[in-house]
């Protein structure tokens, strides 16, 4: 255990005590506190103790650890310090959206999603870096919110009474609690839910709170494994009532076809109606959670069976290879010059992440993966101070032009502070945080789980037991990964790994001796005694694979990397926006080409994995292929063509080109046509 990581741990201990202190002589004036005094007590003073679902509800395959127990290392750590070093760690200072006129700090500014949404990364952000600075940026929030309670116990400002602004603030609570064990936190929620079971039936969910509702439901059930009120299940059921039914949606799935203005009514000025909200894609990003977070309530198989149906839909008629479905910002098709949005990015992963946790299903932890380590990267500038508000697979410029968008406007594919629309400028955080503190997860069985591979260490207790683990990594670049295992005394619990579903040859040593591999797209389980000193090592593969994607099109993968060939990028300023700017790229050399698409000709080389992992400067591992430039593929206003059908003919020289991560190609072609024979 390293000294940060000691002072770490025994703050993480002393503000747990002070929080069931505290608590403790809150519940002596006030009677309500008993159940929540009786749950700190059960926690209270335990290092990072696991919450468990509490009956009638059915358990979760997986349990997330509480924010902390997971923190980053090696490239994650370098990306995350990337992140508090740019935007994130100065949105307030720039954006008047979420600065000290915030209406979620009492101010006459923008009062509705903006400043939760900013909240809902920049905590996970600060704890996990264990920065001052940021937690004091958050705490001005946190400390507002649970200050300015109205007596009928809602939240939030006065300036409007919409559920889904609040539906985002429960989360960010939720995770400062887990971090903090502040005992203001339990009793502000109980209460809050309380008032929005009373009031739903004359104010019911409508919009966005309507097609959200499970993201409330979550936090809902959150509080109810920590303090046991029946009526907090209520409230799960009513929402689910009253909210949007998608797993109706995707048992008949209708929106087969990229949507148009004119298929969802979109009128200026009007609300988006029931169409609009059913295709829209951040709404669908949020929604893949919604049966695995109702099953826990139903116990229905049909429910955790679910999600896989929903995936298969977007992936059949809306799919991209980067992981992603088309959304701009609705549903799009499969064009790779469709784009996605960086709201619906995030949003994906942390429904990805919850979903995998409940239902234990690896195939989550490979698509998670590949968002993680693909779109969300793919998305922003190397320094984090710019992003965009869509990106696309085949994104040969970023410009002002009429684009190929669904709904969305002509700045939608800029790098800059707010292109398009401000939503995702203050929901952009959550992304990386969020992932590494899912990293691993406790089982049902008080087991631990490798859900996602990047570099961590790991701060838990099971069996009664402290466990300390590090997990030594340059994956996604690299094969290997290496877990250090140091309980406080010897210890038997089971450790589940991820082997991924692409990962077939995989080995796995226990102190140096090879372990028997399941089958990929499963988790290998090592029970055992465990003891200080032993160490896992796990290898995957990492052998370049040749996918088939929409229009005959292929792209090139290895392990969860996706890769693309980087067009020259020029980048112009358009306007400086305060501490940042928005900036358009355009293309300075060709991209049209067709690859021979024979993973036996493609040679990967590996370089140092830097301090900026995802920069195109130093990209730590690249491809060599073999292409053909194909005359007849070209743009029309400043858009990638549809790849021509493959197989294609081309009568010029053979090339070998370069791809590199998809997420280093700011500029970039990732669907490319295939040469014949
Ligand atoms: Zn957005």
């Amino acid at each position: 255990m390293s000294e940060t990581d000691q002072s770490v741990a025994s703050r993480r201990r002393f503000l747990k005590q002070a929080g069931a202190a505290a608590l403790a002589s809150i519940s002596a004036t006030r009677g309500s506190g008993l159940a929540h005094a009786s749950h700190r007590n059960e926690r209270g003073g335990e290092l990072d103790a696991i919450v468990k679902n509490r009956a009638p509800l059915a358990q979760n395959a997986f349990y997330m650890l509480p924010l902390g127990a997971v923190r980053p290392t090696g490239w994650l750590l370098e990306q995350m310090k990337i992140q508090a070093n740019g935007l994130s760690g100065h949105l307030d200072e720039t954006w008047p959206d979420v600065g000290s006129n915030s209406g979620w700090l009492g101010g006459t500014g923008e009062d509705w999603e903006r400043g939760p949404y900013f909240l809902d990364g920049l905590v996970p952000l600060a704890y996990l870096l264990d920065d001052a600075r940021l937690k004091a940026k958050a705490q001005r929030f946190i400390d507002w919110t649970l200050t300015h309670p109205s007596p009928d116990g809602m939240i939030g400002p006065k300036g409007n009474d919409d559920w889904w602004p609040r539906m985002v603030m429960v989360k960010a609570l939720a995770q400062y609690e887990e971090a903090t064990g502040d005992p203001r936190v339990i009793p502000l929620l109980s209460r809050y839910f309380e008032y929005q079971l009373l009031s739903l039936s004359a104010r019911p969910l409508r919009s966005w709170g309507k097609f959200r509702w499970q993201d409330n439901a979550l936090v809902a059930l959150w509080l109810y494994n920590r303090t046991g009120d029946p009526k907090l299940i209520e409230l799960a059921r009513l929402l689910h009532r009253q909210g949007y039914d998608w797993k109706a949606q995707f048992a008949h799935f209708q929106y087969t076809q990229r949507i148009t203005r004119e298929t969802i009514r979109l009128e200026e000025g009007k609300e988006l109606g029931e169409i609009g909200l059913a295709t829209h894609g951040v709404n669908n990003g949020q929604a893949i959670k919604t049966s695995p977070v109702w099953s826990i309530v139903s116990g229905e198989e049909d429910d955790r069976r679910a999600v896989q149906q929903q995936l298969a839909a977007l992936d059949t008629y809306h799919g991209l290879p980067n992981g992603m479905f088309s959304c701009d910002e609705h549903l799009a098709g499969r064009n790779p010059s469709q784009g996605s949005e960086l709201c619906t990015v995030v949003e994906t992963m942390f429904s990805l992440e919850q979903s995998l946790g409940i239902l234990g299903d690896p195939s989550l932890g490979d698509r998670l993966e590949r968002i993680a380590f693909n779109a969300l990267p793919g998305t922003f500038t190397d320094d984090m101070w710019a992003h965009q508000y869509n990106q696309q697979p085949n994104q040969v410029e970023c410009g002002l032009h009429t684009k190929p968008w669904t709904t969305d406007g002509p700045e939608s594919n800029l790098y800059g502070l707010e292109p398009n629309f401000g939503c995702c400028t203050a929901n952009f955080h959550q992304g990386w945080p969020k992932f590494a503190a899912s990293l691993w997860m406790a089982s049902a069985d008080d087991g631990l789980v490798a859900a996602a591979y990047a570099p961590c260490s790991v701060h838990t207790s099971l069996r009664e037991t402290a466990i300390h683990l590090r997990q030594e990594t340059e994956y996604p670049f690299r094969d290997t990964v290496r877990i250090a295992i140091d309980p406080s005394k010897p210890v038997q619990f089971p450790i589940r790994l991820r082997i991924p579903a692409w990962a077939e040859g995989t080995t796995i040593r226990v102190n140096g001796s090879l372990q028997p591999v399941p089958a990929p797209g499963s988790f290998a389980k090592l029970e055992r005694t465990w003891k200080a000193g032993d160490v896992i090592e796990v290898r995957f593969p990492l052998v370049p694979r040749v996918i088939k994607r929409a229009f005959e099109s292929i792209s090139i993968e290895r392990g969860p990397l996706v890769f693309s060939y980087p067009i020259k990028e020029s980048w112009v300023k358009l306007r400086d926006r305060g501490m940042t700017a928005d900036w358009q790229v355009f293309p300075a050399s060709q991209w049209n080409y067709a690859l021979s698409g024979n993973p036996e000709e493609i040679e990967p080389q590996e370089r140092p994995v830097g301090p900026s992992p995802f920069s195109l400067k130093d990209a730590p591992v690249q491809l060599q292929v073999k292409a053909r430039k194909l005359i007849g593929w070209r743009s029309l206003d400043g858009v990638a063509a549809e790849p021509p059908r493959s197989p294609v003919h081309s009568g010029e020289p053979d090339e070998k080109i370069t791809l590199v991560p998809y997420a280093a190609a700011k500029l970039r072609i990732t669907a490319f046509p295939q040469l014949s024979g």
